[in-house]
């Protein structure tokens, strides 16, 4: 397919409020896709160049962008100028597409080919940012400017436009991932929830829409879990004891540990009478689904100590001190972040995983078997490799209590905030496991304290001695592919913290004015608050009053941020 033919769709899609028509948009273009094509546009379409399983990144700031931008521009385009004009016109998208591209010289070098070498097709866009996404180490950034040029080189204004807005991960043309889900049992006449169930299992729209079309139903039924690629985690709701015991009867009860989110892979070395051929790989992801394993050795050493069974388990990772006690959560952060050093980094900070959920085990997918029955495999496949037999003093292992007394959950409740903890998960023990989900099965109760985890849009420099620092934070939340502020946060945060704020902000500048920055909306902080009000001065109609700093969600992006319609929920 023509990237042309792509640009042309997305615009036609971006123009189009009816959700219905969306869906119906989409599945045009991807019976439209050529055979090799659809992988590649069922991903562009919702703003991916890899499947969401796939942790590597094209690793392109905005100031990459608007370099590549400039010098395809032609002589008299600076990346100042691009600058300016997305000042003027708010949209990285729209800056691209008003410029005229084309025919810059010195192309060959980096097309293989170059302008006039024919129409860009959307497989030319994927190889080239594929290529552009291995650039590493020395000269990777001019690499990545120079094959980013090429691409630009060649384009139209609509194609700049979408281009632009692929690499900098800002699609937003309308397109969820529930529309390209119907879209792709609409346009191969299979059954929406087979296509869900696959898209879950797999996490990889482009691999389900093009089984989908080429096997059907058949193919679609076939996909299953892979040890080694990560599924969406499970979430929870906030909830009380007495709603979970009126609708359940009975409750299953957990320690909400106070850690971050992983998900451990693992396959067994191969066997030395070679029954088994294992790789002995051990895998572990956050949350979001990046690779974290060279950040956490513990968690692999743990896992080839105990694990002889190929697993893939769910479970959080907790900071501990010398005696084992849990640190704050903070501190497991620091650990997920650490790419260098890790070695020094765990004498600081020691981690232990522990694990509340088993999705695979020795070949067969649990998803579908009730929590109870994954917690008994949870149990015996860590008790195999451990020398305890009661459960209670098996490494790793996070107890669950089948209750319907609401005394007993409050006593579990206190045992885990006096052990350090966060409070308590209530569970429905017949529950399937729902990735991505944010569902009824799974509640967080822990003592009320109102935090919202906001995108970070804004900063302001600060005065003084502070002036090489960012000091002031405008706080967003979603609606829909939107962003609004619901207030500005400037309590809570020491010298030493804002110097590390602004190094982790600054590479997301977006436009300058002054004292006050424009954030690409990549970094989420955690803010308490005591109370939301209406208000007129933000834009979403809404305040957060008393806002104050509490952390970086270095776990989460701009998708896990808190909806509008969450702090219209929280108001009434
Ligand atoms: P929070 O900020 O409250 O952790 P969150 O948005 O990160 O919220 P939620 O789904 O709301 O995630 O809360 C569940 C989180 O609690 C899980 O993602 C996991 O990291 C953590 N957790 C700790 N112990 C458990 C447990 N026993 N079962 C499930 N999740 C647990």
């Amino acid at each position: 397919m023509e990237f042309a033919t792509f640009a042309d769709r997305a615009g036609t899609i971006e123009a189009e409020p009816a959700d219905l028509e969306i869906v119906a948009h989409v599945e045009t273009l991807l019976e439209e896709a050529g055979d090799d094509d659809l992988e590649i546009v069922a991903r562009f379409v919702q703003g991916r160049v890899f499947p969401a399983w796939n942790s590597t990144t094209l690793d392109i700031g905005p100031s990459t962008c608007y370099e590549a931008i400039a010098r395809a521009g032609g002589t008299n385009v600076s990346a100042d100028d691009v600058e300016d004009r997305l000042a003027e016109l708010g949209e990285i998208g729209a800056v691209a597409a008003s410029y005229d591209f084309g025919g810059q010289q010195g192309l060959d070098a980096f097309t293989g080919g170059g302008a006039g070498d024919g129409d860009l097709t959307v497989r030319e866009v994927h190889g080239t940012l594929t290529d552009l996404a291995a650039a590493e180490g020395s000269g990777s950034h001019d690499r990545k400017v120079d094959l980013l040029f090429g691409l630009f080189n060649r384009c139209s204004s609509d194609e700049a436009r979408y281009l632009a807005r692929l690499v900098l991960s800002e699609m937003r043309i309308g397109v969820g991932e529930g529309s390209v889900r119907d879209a792709i049992a609409d346009a191969f006449s299979v059954p929406e929830d087979r296509v869900e169930r696959a898209l879950q299992v797999s996490n990889d729209y482009g691999r389900v829409a093009r089984i989908a079309r080429d096997e059907g139903l058949d193919g679609l039924d076939a996909i299953d879990l892979e040890v080694g690629r990560p599924v969406q985690a499970m979430l929870a709701q906030a909830g009380t004891v007495t709603d979970a015991l009126e609708e359940w009867d009975e409750a299953a009860v957990e320690w909400k540990y106070d850690g971050a989110r992983i998900q451990l892979h693992h396959q067994p070395a191969a066997t030395a009478d070679g029954t088994d051929p294992g790789s002995g790989e051990t895998r572990v992801f956050s949350r979001n689904m990046e690779a974290v394993t060279d950040a956490l050795p513990e968690v692999v050493e743990y896992a080839e100590a105990t694990l002889s069974e190929s697993v893939i388990l769910d479970g959080e990772v907790v900071a501990v001190d010398e005696e084992g006690e849990p640190l704050p959560f903070q501190d497991v952060l620091t650990r997920f972040r650490r790419k260098h050093d890790v070695e020094k980094a765990r004498e600081d900070v020691s981690v232990r995983p522990v694990f509340f959920d088993c999705l695979h085990a020795d070949g067969e997918d649990l998803l579908e078997k009730p929590l109870t029955d994954r917690h008994d495999r949870l149990e015996s496949v860590l008790t195999a490799g451990s020398d305890a037999s009661d459960p209670a003093d098996v490494e790793g292992l996070s107890l669950l209590w089948l209750t319907d007394d609401a005394d007993e959950i409050e006593s579990i409740d206190a045992e885990a905030l006096a052990a350090g903890h966060e409070g308590i998960m209530l569970k429905a023990p017949d529950s399937r496991y729902s990735p991505g989900r944010r569902g009824k099965h799974w509640r967080k109760h822990k003592p009320e304290v109102e935090t919202l985890d906001c995108v970070v849009t804004g900063a302001e420099w600060g005065e003084g001695r502070r002036a090489t620092v960012l000091g002031t934070f405008e706080l967003s939340v979603r609606d829909g592919d939107d962003l609004e502020t619901v207030g500005k946060v400037a309590t809570g945060i020491t010298d030493e913290k804002l110097t590390e704020l602004t190094e982790l902000l600054e590479p997301h500048i977006v436009t300058e004015d002054g004292q006050t920055v424009d954030l690409e909306p990549a970094v989420v902080f955690e803010v308490g608050y005591e109370e939301i009000q209406t208000s007129p001065t933000y834009s979403s109609g809404y305040a957060l009053r008393f806002p104050r700093f509490v952390g970086v969600r270095h776990d989460k992006g701009f998708d896990d941020a808190e909806t509008l319609e969450r702090v219209e929920s929280l108001r009434s």
